[in-house]
């Protein structure tokens, strides 16, 4: 079973910025392996980019 797997059978904590090579959008570029959501923000912190979708909540660090 992939992490990727797991991920979408838990629920996502939305305190935890994820790690983009743990849980990279592999299906579709650009969309949420969670909600499918292509809507996301970025931004820039300590010179990490995160990576905030919009419909679920989800922060990953590219
Ligand atoms: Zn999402």
């Amino acid at each position: 079973m992939s992490k990727l797997k797991e991920i979408q059978e838990q629920e996502i904590d939305l305190d935890k910025v994820y790690d983009y090579a743990e849980y990279p959008d592999d299906k579709v570029s650009g969309r949420c392996d969670n909600c499918n959501s292509a809507y996301f923000k970025s931004s820039v912190k300590s010179g990490i980019f995160l990576r905030e979708y919009r419909d679920c909540g989800m922060k990953k660090s590219i």
